[in-house]
């Protein structure tokens, strides 16, 4: 059982509590991308274990008519045991997801797995027709070539800042640079892309870029952010843009919900309050 203090964050332990969530966030005109929690297994049962669940997951989303999406992490499903053990998980997903209609996202993991990720991710979207997205990090120096390169693969990409700590000589370390390549990389992205972008980010200055950018070039675009973050704001832009939820469930909650207070002190006050109020 979810204690209510992390609630907030984690839809609950079961399929059946994530599609609860999803069908609430689709009254409230928000698409709802369900993760379920797991990574870095190293036995390939736990990976088979995971992908088997994806495959019941996408089988119970498409006997819902809404807007539900998925999104896995590449050592979930094997990227630790072998490039082949997550290239046969992820196909197995992707081919259960086309065949349902059911849209497939990637996450990004460390700047070890990133050429492994986008190999996997440009086969499946040219074979399962843009059926799949992936997610590029703005904090790795060489990104604005995989934005560049993908310009032309079928799917989706999510920018997003970066969530893991990258030694310098890979990445940008200091914000300010961060934001700066990431304005950079959606500047690229409305210029050349025919759509399919997802702004990744709960900043409002991120946000404000992209929505000037779409006014100018008229390139369509999405707007993702995470469950229990900035819930009003992705109301609000839900008026006028496409916006999308990232869910987390199942019943390893406790270490997703550890970092998202280690990342933002606020969020536990934040989390704390609506467990007073309610
Ligand atoms: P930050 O730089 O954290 O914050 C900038 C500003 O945003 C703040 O000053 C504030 O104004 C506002 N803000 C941020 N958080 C809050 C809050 N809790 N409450 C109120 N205002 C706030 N990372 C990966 O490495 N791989 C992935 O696959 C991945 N997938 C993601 C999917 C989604 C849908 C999202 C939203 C993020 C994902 N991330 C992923 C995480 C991402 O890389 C960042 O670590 C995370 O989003 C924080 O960066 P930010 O752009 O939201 O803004």
């Amino acid at each position: 059982m979810i204690p209510p203090i992390a609630s907030k964050f984690v839809a609950g332990e079961t399929p059946a509590a994530a599609l609860d969530h999803s069908r609430r966030l689709n009254d409230r005109d928000v698409g709802a991308i369900l993760n379920l929690l797991g990574e870095h297994y190293d036995e390939p049962e736990a990976a088979a274990s995971d992908r088997d669940a994806y495959l019941d997951l996408i089988d119970d989303i498409a006997r819902i008519d809404g807007d539900i999406c998925i999104s896995v992490k590449p050592s979930q499903i094997g990227l630790d045991i072998g490039e082949t053990t997550f290239r046969e998980n992820l196909e197995a997903i992707v081919e259960r997801a086309d065949d349902r209609g059911v849209f497939v996202w990637v996450d990004m993991e460390d700047h070890t797995t990133t050429d492994t990720t986008l190999d996997a991710f440009e086969d499946f979207a040219r074979e399962y027709d843009g059926g799949v997205g992936v997610c590029l990090q703005a904090n790795l120096k060489r990104t604005l070539d995989d934005v560049k390169r993908l310009a032309d693969v079928p799917g989706k990409v999510r920018l997003v800042k970066g969530a893991y700590d990258e030694p310098e000589t890979v990445a940008y370390t200091e914000k300010s640079r961060v934001n700066e390549a990431y304005q950079d990389l959606l500047e690229y992205a409305f210029e050349h892309y025919d759509g399919g972008i997802a702004v990744g980010s709960h900043d409002p200055e991120m946000i404000d870029y992209a929505r000037d950018l779409h006014a100018e070039h008229g390139t369509e675009f999405e707007v993702q952010m995470l469950m229990g973050v900035r819930e009003d704001a992705q109301d609000d832009l839900a008026e006028e843009y496409e916006v999308w939820q990232y869910v987390p469930y199942g019943d390893k909650w406790m270490s997703y919900f550890y970092r998202r207070v280690m990342e933002r002190k606020e969020n536990l006050l934040f989390a704390l309050r609506a467990v007073v109020s309610g």
